[in-house]
């Protein structure tokens, strides 16, 4: 397993994808999951020439941040309790997983004491699946309203985590979904709240979310191979 050849490849069926559905590959960037991953991968791939990574628990974050000498830029990924979000302050540059008020109210506070402002995503629950964080779908857009009167919070788009399928195909529905609601919100025109971001898609399906307008791809197991824990 070599991650530069990972990396590499990942890109051209990103730019692939991109080719296929008449679409800019400078319009997606790779978010290199990293959770589980020892910090000399993740300086690895920085040499490889990737540069933003994604965590998904906030000490392996913080122990990684320390670790990593390289000027990385972190993403958080993954299920956040308020209590936890002081530690995240000013350490990542986007939150993909917000799915509630009191969490984006604590992000807010947390990064006013910096003075500055948190960009985030919602995370959609397209799957309703009981066992899957994010805001169900029909409450998604009384939650933008919510959050963008927090003024240390940006919100720059929405995530999903679709239902595992072996066949990426059936899971496109689920893109596309998250994409006609990140339409259906640009439309109401909140003030403060931009739609430029739609995370979605990873390892298994990220060609598929491509097509159907993915930003971020969250991509792990194909850089860095499978986790063990
Ligand atoms: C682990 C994880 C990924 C990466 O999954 P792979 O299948 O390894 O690419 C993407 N998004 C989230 C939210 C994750 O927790």
């Amino acid at each position: 397993m070599n991650i530069q050849d990972n990396i590499r490849l990942i890109r051209d069926r990103i730019t692939a994808a991109c080719e296929r559905s008449g679409r800019d590959p400078e319009a997606v960037r790779l978010v290199a999951v990293s959770k589980i991953k020892p910090a000399a991968l993740v300086e690895e791939a920085f040499a490889a020439g990737q540069r933003v990574f994604g965590e998904s628990y906030v000490q392996e974050l913080m122990d990684k941040t320390a670790e990593v000498r390289s000027p990385v830029e972190w993403h958080f990924i993954g299920g956040l309790q308020s209590n936890k979000v002081k530690y995240l302050r000013g350490k990542v540059s986007l939150i993909h997983s917000v799915d509630r008020f009191s969490l984006a109210r604590e992000i807010d506070r947390q990064w006013g004491k910096l003075e500055k402002s948190a960009d985030i995503l919602l995370q959609v629950n397209l799957g309703e699946e009981e066992s899957k964080s994010g805001a169900a779908e029909e409450n998604i857009e009384e939650l933008v309203r919510k959050v963008a009167t927090l003024p240390r919070v940006r919100i720059r788009g929405l995530m999903s985590l679709p239902p595992f399928s072996e066949d990426p195909e059936e899971v496109r529905p689920y893109f596309r979904r998250l994409r006609d609601l990140s339409e259906k919100i640009r439309d109401g025109a909140v003030p403060g709240v931009e739609m430029r971001e739609l995370s979605m898609g990873m390892s298994h399906d990220f060609e598929v979310a491509v097509e159907e307008g993915a930003t971020l791809v969250r991509i792990g197991t194909a850089i860095f191979g499978e986790r063990m824990k």
